[in-house]
């Protein structure tokens, strides 16, 4: 080690690892927040629909935990596995320069391997600012795609409607197609969550029927 900072691995490749974890994480954010929020419902992106789709969506990511050791995986090889490997064939364990005498004539290394360790502090913290930055994007992300196919749904409504059509239905796009959007004029546009939705086409439910309506 040098001055008792181990070796870090090559920039790019951690950058790229990085990178890559980042948009796998964004992604399954993506789809997570997406089924969240077809599950809670609400049309146009209501704050209350979209905070409880979003502790849906927290709820969700605590599997990720398992992802954690295959994540710290490149850093371990390059900082701590690497330097012992080194070390055994007789090379420094900071730049594999062949010696046996320390401080190493080429980088100055003192010849210490670090301990063996996979979930190191550093590492873990790491992880955690890259899962927070991985919701915040797939987040923003899915109530970007959402606000785009509702108002696409708006379109095709305003052109059904126009067409004669006295009720508009259709599946959310994306993760969350088991949930519907829908139009009608008694309730104009709503996206009631899956398990609340008639599954006949004018059914409503006892208590919300309303006398004289004529459905
Ligand atoms: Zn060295």
């Amino acid at each position: 080690m040098i001055t008792d900072r181990p070796p870090s691995g090559p920039p790019t490749a951690r950058l790229a690892w990085s990178l890559l974890l980042a948009a796998l994480l964004a992604g399954y954010f993506v789809a997570a927040h997406e089924m969240s929020r077809s599950l809670v419902g609400g049309f146009g992106s209501p704050a209350g629909s979209v905070l409880t789709a979003l502790v849906g969506t927290l709820v969700g990511a605590l599997p990720l935990v398992a992802v954690l050791p295959i994540a710290l995986m490149p850093d371990w090889w390059w900082t701590r596995r690497l330097p012992a490997v080194r070390f055994q064939r007789g090379q420094c364990p900071d730049c594999g320069y062949t010696t046996s005498t320390f401080a190493c004539p080429e980088c100055g290394g003192d010849g210490r391997v670090p301990p063996q360790e996979l979930f190191t502090r550093s590492g873990i913290l790491r992880f955690l600012l890259l899962a927070l930055v991985s919701v915040t994007v797939g987040t923003l992300l899915a109530e970007w795609r959402i606000r785009g196919d509702e108002s696409a749904f708006m379109g095709e409504a305003a052109s059904q409607h126009a067409a004669g059509q006295s009720r508009v239905s259709r599946p959310r796009a994306g993760w969350g197609s088991f949930a519907t959007l829908r139009w009608d004029p008694a309730e104009g546009f709503t996206a009631p969550p899956p398990f609340e939705d008639p599954r006949i086409p004018g059914w409503r439910a006892a208590g919300r029927s309303r006398p004289g309506e004529g459905n």
